[in-house]
């Protein structure tokens, strides 16, 4: 197996008028592997998934995929060219279109390779009865899997999702994280999954990198960092877990 990380971001930082919010950022994910940005509101989780997207520029650092330079302070690959799918809690669907032209929506050209893949990609999330179905026909969960099978269907190599699941009730919620975590361990897809809830991190997480006013202060497995919290601060996060 190559040792080549699908994911790696070196020293980013990045400062808003004089303030900085993300502060010296590293961190590396391997295909199939799953990192949970976990950190309170406010802390720069956001700012730091943006910047790898090439939504936000970085002031500093660079990020590699698979050991290409995608983005320094002097060459970046555009936003689109990075085999980088997004998923948002309100990254909606467009309503005039079906749930298949949805998620065909991102795969221009070779059309006949479309309809399988957006078939295959439906029923591994579930909604192959709801294919010719309307966002507003769906509910909330649907509407989450249909999302997601989009942001599948050009095959990113890496899968950035910014709490994605927030909206959505309890029971719904774990059944769709854990349909989320099949789905994209089947792709090979290397995930960033931002959250502020220590819960869904535990959940999700193969590792958990935990941030703090811009830093990055401990990286780990969930049960390393939730049995030896780096301080009492990072004890007190975790602790409201039940
Ligand atoms: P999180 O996602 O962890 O809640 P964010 O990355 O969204 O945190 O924000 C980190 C900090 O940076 C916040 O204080 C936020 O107000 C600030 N910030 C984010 N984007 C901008 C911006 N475009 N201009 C000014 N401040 C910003
Ligand atoms: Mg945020």
């Amino acid at each position: 197996m190559s040792d080549i990380p699908r994911l790696e971001i070196k020293n980013l930082s990045r400062s808003f008028a004089g303030r900085t919010v993300v502060d010296d950022v590293s961190l590396s994910i391997m295909p199939g592997q799953v990192t949970c940005l976990l950190g309170p509101s406010g802390c720069g989780k956001s700012t730091t998934l943006r910047m790898i997207a090439g939504i936000e520029m970085q002031d500093s650092g660079e990020i590699w995929s698979d050991g290409e330079l995608i983005c320094n302070t002097v060459e970046r690959i555009p936003p689109e060219g990075r085999g980088i799918g997004l998923m948002f809690q309100d990254f909606a669907l467009f309503p005039h279109l079906t749930v298949a032209g949805n998620v065909a929506y991102g795969l221009r050209g070779r059309r006949a390779q479309t309809r399988a893949r957006v078939e295959d990609l439906l029923a591994k999330v579930g909604m192959s009865a709801h294919i010719d179905r309307y966002p507003h026909e769906l509910s909330g969960g649907e509407q989450q899997r249909v999302a997601l099978a989009r942001a599948l269907a050009p095959r990113p190599r890496i899968m950035l999702m910014d709490e994605p699941f927030s909206g959505l009730d309890d029971r719904l919620r774990d059944e769709i994280r854990d349909e989320t975590l099949d789905v994209l361990k089947a792709e090979g897809t290397a995930v960033l999954l931002v959250t502020h809830e220590p819960a869904e991190a535990m959940r999700m997480a193969d590792e958990i990198a935990l941030m703090r006013g811009g830093r990055i202060v401990q990286t780990g497995a969930p049960y390393n960092i939730y049995n030896t919290p780096i301080d009492r601060e990072a004890a007190a996060f975790f602790s409201d877990i039940n």
